[in-house]
């Protein structure tokens, strides 16, 4: 039985796995969730099973304050497929969090000609079906 959310979300997911379960389950609670190493203090991202500071395996999941500035970014002009195609032009960047690691995501603005690095971003969160929500980021000097 599906939904009508899921039938009209064609677009690829992420496979989801242990490792990377709690970063989606906050996701889905509209929070942005990140590993941080209890013996050196230091987040990290893509999450590991051991830190990429000092190699412990002292791990906790922990949220994080959704803002960042972003490091890189380029302007996708052409679809990367077909389900892409209403989208264009659109964002994708990598933005630096406050708390260090850097994110590979989508930066949502009416005009992607303003994207500029060093751009302050707010994490959003987007719906895309009742399982999964993508964390995407704002510019901070778009109006609200
Ligand atoms: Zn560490």
């Amino acid at each position: 039985m599906s939904t009508p959310a899921e039938s009209t979300y064609d677009k690829p997911q992420p496979v989801i796995d242990p490792g990377t379960k709690p970063f989606w389950d906050a996701a889905r609670a509209h929070r942005l969730s990140i590993p941080r190493c209890r013996a050196c203090g230091q987040h990290h991202f893509y999450p590991r099973e051991l830190c990429p500071h000092c190699h412990s395996d002292q791990l906790d999941w922990t949220d994080v304050s959704g803002k960042g500035e972003i490091y890189s970014y380029t302007i996708a002009r052409k679809p990367a497929g077909p389900v892409f195609a209403a989208d264009v032009p659109y964002v994708i960047a990598m933005v630096t969090l406050d708390e260090g690691p850097r994110m590979l995501t989508n930066i949502v603005t009416p005009d992607v000609e303003q994207v500029r690095i060093g751009d302050r971003v707010t994490v959003r969160f987007e719906d895309v079906t009742p399982e999964l929500t993508l964390p995407k980021f704002t510019l901070d000097k778009d109006p609200s």
